[in-house]
């Protein structure tokens, strides 16, 4: 009965900490994270056979630093649950853990390997329409910005997809790579710095895109910043980001299959001609959208 045992120093503290390390009744928790080395951008997924999803996963740097902190959720079979985690772009550590909240017995911090990687840089001149676009601040633009990312950080309950994402058209042409370090030059000579948060496919105007996952449309609509705009749920707090399309062929709520046409490329919103951005955000996380063309994030 521990609330009667009487503690007077910390020299008992610790024969009972230690005892109790000793005592923990033996528990097999099956576990998978997977992979076990990523680069900054990719995702990791922690799968924990334990039908309760109420469970949070804890991305710490090698200080001890919470990165991030993501709810797990409950797979189909209603026994297992996962958390999957992208790793920031701007992390530089060689290291990383995961730490499973609240404590499992049995299951302690989960250490993971990160390679070392580096992004291009670009310096974009922009025109006066376009230095307009990213420049004005405007209550309509606020009011868009504060419903995208609502959006991109809240979360369903429902898994669309167990496959690899497909790349969302055939064209492999691409003008601007995932987390490349962008300078924006107005007309009056002021300079803006951005990342770029997905993966440029310069194509004409016209060209089919397609869904790169199943999942339900969350999003079509306008934006000024990124024109005709679809943005898709595929599993609780994962979401692909279709920007600059000429037309639109889905609406809000509808459900898709995995390369379903969406809609046709375009140069609406910020644009320096016609391309696809196509971008994905794992809890409100930038994602490299090639990591998960490589394996189903879900085992
Ligand atoms: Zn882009």
């Amino acid at each position: 009965m521990l609330y009667k045992i009487r503690v007077h120093s910390c020299h008992s503290w610790f024969f009972l900490f230690a005892w109790f390390a000793v005592n923990l009744p033996a528990q097999d928790i099956n576990f998978s994270l997977t992979p076990n080395t990523v680069r900054p951008g990719e995702p990791i997924t922690l799968v924990i056979d334990k039908p309760y999803p109420e469970y949070r996963a804890k991305l710490l740097d090698v200080s001890g630093r919470t990165v991030a902190s993501v709810p797990f959720f409950a797979l189909k079979d209603g026994k297992r649950i996962a958390a999957c985690i992208a790793i920031p772009a701007s992390w530089k550590d060689a290291r990383g853990r995961i730490r499973v909240e609240p404590a499992i017995p049995g299951l302690g911090d989960l250490g993971f390997s990160v390679q070392p990687r580096t992004f291009e840089s670009e310096v974009i001149p922009l025109d006066e329409e376009n230095t307009a676009i990213r420049s004005e601040e405007t209550a309509e633009k606020t009011a868009q910005s504060k419903t995208l990312n609502d959006l991109l950080n809240s979360r369903g309950n429902t898994v669309y997809t167990y496959e690899a994402f497909k790349a969302p058209l055939t064209s492999t042409r691409r003008t601007s790579q995932y987390g490349e370090q962008r300078v924006f030059v107005y007309t009056d000579g002021r300079k803006a710095p951005a990342v770029h948060a997905g993966v440029d496919y310069g194509v004409p105007k016209g060209t089919g895109v397609f869904a790169s996952a199943a999942g339900r449309v969350r999003m079509a609509v306008f934006r000024i910043n990124t024109g005709n705009s679809v943005v898709i749920e595929h599993l609780p707090g994962l979401y692909s980001c279709y920007y600059h399309l000429d037309s639109m062929d889905v609406q809000e709520g509808d459900e898709v299959k995995q390369g379903q046409r969406i809609g046709l490329s375009g140069a609406t919103g910020l644009a320096t001609g016609p391309h696809l951005h196509w971008e994905i955000r794992l809890n409100g996380e930038n994602a490299d959208p090639d990591a998960f063309t490589k394996q189903p994030l879900l085992p």
